[in-house]
């Protein structure tokens, strides 16, 4: 795949960029890894004096970055700044809290004197993906760089202009050479990266093939891997669940940045009680966005991420078609430049079709009817993925209950899967493994030395 900048409102390339070359890759790991040596050393006052610049300097930018996350990948300009402001608090977050989350741990061993040391590891590669290009770098960079790593990033190759920023963001910062690195590299260069001795681990957010092709080379060279992959959540409305605002919900935990959010409310769960109540405001609310170029304030639906994308999601819904789906909403193409589909639901799905096992990335809501409690848990159990998952009720007590016997990294309570700085990201199963934000980010890619005085 080139890297481009392709508007996908027009399909209009932008700008193209050249790949490294390996010569160049070499030279900026070399560099990356220069740095850890006189990086590792620094204070955490002085790694959260850099991440404060960066934060402050990315809220300053914020009307420039997020025009670029909407040029190049499409989203809605008000999520964008959303996503910008998101980013900069992940930013200041860690550099606020990682002395304290990285503290050294002192045990109570039978004799003597013993404690674990947080130490950083060295050079780490990040494979990040286009969906939220500010929001995923933020959350992989800021907790590895404050507990005294260096990262080299690479981008996917949609969002070069974003990727690019990022870097410029860090060196306006004043970060030292080598702190932050851009990689222009296409996927299929990136098992040499990985195979690199001076690169110490890998952390990719992005799909299964690519998270099992990262982990094997990974596996291969010996070191850690956090894979953060795709989800199918469930979005589990109760009998006794506020109707008017699981709807609402719906709406939002599915077409929030039109339909690709990796935690979307993939598989609306209805139990029979209210199924009908359910899905006639559903039909309703997704039926009435207003299509329109996302650079507008009014518009509500706009493109998918490319064309390819687009192709990718009529065909898993031709298929699920093909296969006894039933169309309850949309289900075309939108007869307009750009990648552009048509909100839509589909009902009748059963196992074997794609609809039922596969992400389907983009406003294709699955709507499942259930006859009870138990029913619905089992259905969001039957997947491949665990990443996170959403139940509607007014009784918490039981939502709690409920949300402990589903497969994922993460449940919600009245409310679909979301994020914020102090909250752990992940999943289970095919959704990956390890943890990003929150505590827990920041321990992935730290040595746990233990130090012990006998
Ligand atoms: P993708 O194709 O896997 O791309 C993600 C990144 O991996 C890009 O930088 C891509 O580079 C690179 N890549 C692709 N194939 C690779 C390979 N074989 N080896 C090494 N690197 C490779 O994913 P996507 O379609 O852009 O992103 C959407 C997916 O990400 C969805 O499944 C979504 O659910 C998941 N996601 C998960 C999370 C989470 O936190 N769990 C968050 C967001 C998204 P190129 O662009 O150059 O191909």
């Amino acid at each position: 795949m080139a890297i481009q900048t392709i508007n996908p409102f027009n399909n209009q390339v932008i700008k193209s960029y050249e790949e490294m070359t390996p010569d160049a890759v070499e030279i900026a790991i070399s560099i990356a890894d220069e740095t850890f040596q006189y990086w590792r050393k620094t204070t955490f006052t002085e790694r959260a004096n850099l991440l404060h610049k960066v934060a402050n300097l990315m809220r300053k930018q914020k009307d420039i970055l997020a025009k670029l996350i909407t040029l190049e990948m499409g989203k809605l300009l008000a999520q964008s700044y959303g996503e910008i402001d998101l980013s900069a608090d992940i930013i200041d977050y860690y550099a606020e809290n990682a002395e304290t989350f990285l503290e050294d741990q002192r045990l109570e061993p039978e004799f003597g004197e013993a404690y674990i040391k947080s130490t950083p590891i060295g050079v780490l590669l990040g494979v990040e993906p286009w969906n939220f290009p500010f929001y995923q770098v933020a959350r992989f960079a800021a907790p590895n760089i404050m507990a005294g790593n260096v990262v080299v990033v690479k981008h996917a190759s949609n969002v070069p202009q974003c990727a690019l920023a990022i870097h410029r963001l860090f060196e306006e910062a004043g970060a030292p050479n080598g702190v932050y690195t851009n990689l222009f590299l296409s996927g299929s260069r990136i098992d040499e990266v990985v195979a690199d001795v001076r690169i110490k681990g890998v952390s990719l957010t992005g799909s299964e093939a690519a998270g099992a092709s990262i982990a094997a080379a990974a596996g291969k060279a010996l070191k850690k891997s956090v894979l953060e992959l795709g989800g199918s959540d469930a979005f589990i409305v109760l009998a006794d669940a506020d109707i008017d605002q699981s709807v609402d919900w719906a709406v939002i935990g599915r077409m929030n940045n039109t339909g690709q959010c990796c935690v979307a409310a993939k598989r609306i769960i209805v139990v029979e009680e209210v199924a009908d109540e359910f899905l006639a405001k559903f039909k309703a609310k997704m039926s009435g966005l207003k299509v329109g170029g996302p650079m507008d304030s009014d518009t509500q639906l706009g493109p998918l991420s490319s064309e390819g994308a687009v192709i990718n999601l009529i065909e898993q819904v031709q298929r699920s078609v093909s296969a006894g789906a039933k169309v309850l909403l949309g289900g075309k193409l939108i007869d307009r430049q750009g990648a552009f589909i048509e909100a839509t639901i589909l009902g009748d799905i059963k196992p074997g079709m794609a609809a039922y096992h596969e992400e389907l990335f983009g406003p294709v809501a699955a709507f499942y009817r259930v006859k009870d409690e138990q029913a619905a848990i089992d259905l969001a159990n039957d997947s491949l993925f665990g990443l996170g998952g959403s139940i509607f009720t007014s009784d918490i007590e039981k939502g709690k209950r409920l949300a402990e016997q589903i497969d994922t990294g993460m449940v919600f309570i009245n409310h679909p899967t979301w994020t914020q700085a102090d909250l752990p990201f992940g999943g289970t199963k095919g959704s990956g493994y390890g943890r990003e934000l929150s505590s827990l980010g920041i321990q992935e890619f730290v040595n746990k030395k233990l130090i012990r005085v006998s």
